[in-house]
């Protein structure tokens, strides 16, 4: 499958404000569209079916994983996720770029695929702001804490594989660093070539 749209992929620990950062970027770039992940995990509160993610029950989760329909999947936490190529074919078809919040090794696997995708680890200012992020969300107990606090220095570890990493301390810096990195994104030779095509034509 071929790249026809930039690839923007977020990654961070969980409680790092990934979320906040894309959501931000996403009000000002209409051309930006969310990446809307499959997942084993069921809904937290507010979170809406098709919106946040398609949730879906382990069987099905293997029987899509069978049929070949993701470009990357991973066990996190505990659950399945996975993007699948209709998120990216049905995204070109519109002319859309997508902005991905999966985790890293997702992000891996789309780098393989699609070298020409961008990739950016999100880094908290310190590992107890962090902490205390998570805490204050009020949805998850001490051992999830404990656990997705493992797991961040895990995906922290990781960092040798991102093209870009940003910390987010102020929500507002973090996402303008995030708007360069997503404009230099789209001018990727891949995405301009018709630009000096169209001039040479012209000559
Ligand atoms: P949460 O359950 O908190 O929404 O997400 C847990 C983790 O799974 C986060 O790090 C998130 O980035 C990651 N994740 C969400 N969707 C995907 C996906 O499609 N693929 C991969 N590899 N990770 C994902």
């Amino acid at each position: 499958m071929q790249q026809k749209g930039v690839l923007l992929i977020v990654c961070g620990p969980s409680g790092v404000g990934k979320t906040s950062v894309c959501r931000q970027l996403r009000k000002d770039h209409d051309r930006l569209r969310f990446s809307v992940s499959v997942t084993t995990r069921p809904p937290r509160d507010k979170e809406v079916d098709g919106e946040d993610y398609h949730f879906v029950d382990p069987k099905e989760f293997d029987r899509m994983k069978e049929e070949g329909a993701f470009a990357e999947w991973a066990h996190v936490h505990g659950n399945q996720y996975g993007t699948t190529f209709e998120t990216l074919r049905s995204a070109w078809a519109e002319n859309s770029d997508l902005i991905f919040d999966i985790d890293y090794q997702g992000a891996r696997q789309l780098k393989e695929s699609f070298p020409d995708a961008t990739s950016v680890l999100v880094v908290p200012p310190s590992m107890s702001t962090l902490r205390d992020r998570l805490s204050s969300r009020g949805s998850e107990d001490a051992e999830t804490i404990d656990r997705r606090m493992d797991n961040a220095r895990q995906e922290l570890a990781q960092y040798e594989i991102f093209d870009f990493i940003v910390e987010n301390d102020e929500l507002e810096e973090a996402a303008e660093t995030m708007e360069c990195i997503y404009r230099a994104a789209r001018h990727r030779r891949r995405f301009q070539a018709h630009r000096v095509e169209s001039l040479l034509d012209d000559a």
